[in-house]
């Protein structure tokens, strides 16, 4: 490249998506267009784009009008620099090779702390674990990340194992020891693979030393990953835990044929659909797809964000082990909470009775009250406000109907927003 034709200023590139498929979809139908020009696309600050539905839209939308979505992102950055010398404390930097042209993405798997970049290149093997370049404050590190401990979940998915056992204890508690008088590592990346993602397209799988909000900007020179605490980024942040999921299918309906991980997952979605709609909250899900996920990655999750608020959905179930039960004999809604966290300015119990009142005036099913729960691994362990809701019992015929009823759970979902929104508000005065 000519170097009069370089530009100082970076650019910032790329949405990002928290799947791999979305991943895939955006560099089909662009790479599709074969613009072997530099694409930038402007993004909006970051968004995560996780759930079926948004893949849908963010596929449809540029395939359908790629400059629409492209000018759409450049008006809502116009006039943005991005200015090296004011990179946040951490961040990383990629050497961009003669053979790429200039189209990548990232895509985040917050969950896992891991971050895909995906840069088009046409020659293979080229980059190395040396190309990817971290920084932090005051120090700058170069080759394989070293002293990270990882979490037996966190390990098994870098090194793209079979998961632990949920009951492996032993192991989280090996964990424990290991982690307590460590300081965290001061490189913020953990861990680097890189990989071949199909014939033009070379993957970098970044995993980093704590939760950031990923960005990718870009110069004529490098691509730079800025990597922002999420506090620093949002002011208010919820996490919405689904329960279950995958080959955990949580409880069951009488007759075995309604599974609770695929109603607690359609009630997630509805309550997605509300949050999109405002950018005053920004909420992180545990999972928006049937997939499985350790209890204590939930956890991580919330209290890696620093979250104002964390509430996981349940239905219930009524069983007596080992006696004939009629199923009928219990139902309604109750929510569980961690008295532990009682100081902040809305308690655990205090954001419970919110949600909870909240449901019951629009499902009118029984209001079965608010329960001390920190027994419970996800309430215990989370450093905020938490709760968790079991919206009716699965085992129950009335309960059941208005489960599956599609108006009630998107009536119920508006009273579980409005509630949410309702706790941030008194969280601020
Ligand atoms: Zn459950």
């Amino acid at each position: 490249m000519n170097s009069k034709d370089k530009k100082k200023e970076l650019r910032k590139i790329t949405a990002a998506g928290v799947s791999i498929m979305t991943v895939a979809l955006l560099f089909s139908s662009i790479f599709s267009g074969n613009k072997v020009e530099r694409t930038t696309l402007w993004a909006k600050p970051f968004e995560v784009h996780d759930s079926i539905a948004a893949i849908d839209e963010t596929h449809i939308e540029i395939e359908n009008d790629d400059t629409a979505l492209a000018g759409e992102f450049e008006k809502a950055e116009a006039g943005f620099v991005f200015d090296r010398e004011k990179m946040p404390e951490n961040y990383v930097v990629i050497p961009k090779q003669d053979s790429e042209d200039g189209l990548a993405m990232i895509s985040d798997e917050y969950n896992y702390r891991t971050v895909y970049l995906d840069i088009r290149d046409k020659s293979k093997n080229f980059y190395s674990t040396s190309s990817v370049v971290r920084y932090n404050k005051s120090e700058k590190f170069t080759g394989e990340p070293v002293g990270q401990v990882f979490p037996p979940y966190l390990m098994a998915f870098i090194n793209g194992e079979a998961e632990p056992s949920e009951n492996d204890r032993e192991a989280y508690d090996k964990y424990e020891k290991e982690n307590k008088n460590q300081d965290e590592s001061p490189d913020p990346v953990a861990n680097i693979k890189i990989e071949r993602k199909d014939k033009d397209v070379t993957r970098f799988v970044l995993t980093f030393n704590r939760l950031y909000v990923p960005e990718l900007f870009e110069d004529d020179d490098n691509y730079y990953i800025s990597l922002r605490r999420p506090k620093d980024v949002y002011k208010k942040i919820l996490v919405i835990d689904l329960g279950h999921g995958g080959k955990d299918a949580g409880t069951f309906s009488g007759d075995s044929k309604v599974y609770e991980k695929d109603t607690v997952l359609k009630f997630g979605l509805k309550l997605k659909a509300l949050f999109d709609k405002q950018d005053d909250i920004k909420v992180y899900y545990t999972r928006l797809t049937d997939t499985f996920l350790y209890r204590r990655t939930r956890i991580d999750l919330a209290n890696g964000l620093d979250a104002d608020f964390f509430l996981s959905i349940h239905n219930n179930n009524y069983t007596v082990m080992g006696s004939p039960v009629d199923f009928n004999a219990v139902r309604g809604t109750e929510i569980h909470y961690n008295e532990k966290i009682k100081d902040t300015k809305v308690s655990s119990k205090q954001f419970a009775s919110l949600i909870l009142e909240s449901i019951c005036s629009v499902l009118k099913t029984k209001n079965r009250g608010v329960v001390e729960g920190s027994g419970y691994y996800v309430l215990g362990h989370t450093n905020m406000p938490s709760a968790l809701v079991e919206i009716g019992y699965l085992t129950n015929k009335d309960d059941l109907k208005i489960i599956q009823n599609n108006k009630k759970m998107t009536a119920c979902a508006e009273a579980v927003y409005k509630a949410i929104v309702q706790a941030f508000k008194e969280n601020e005065e």
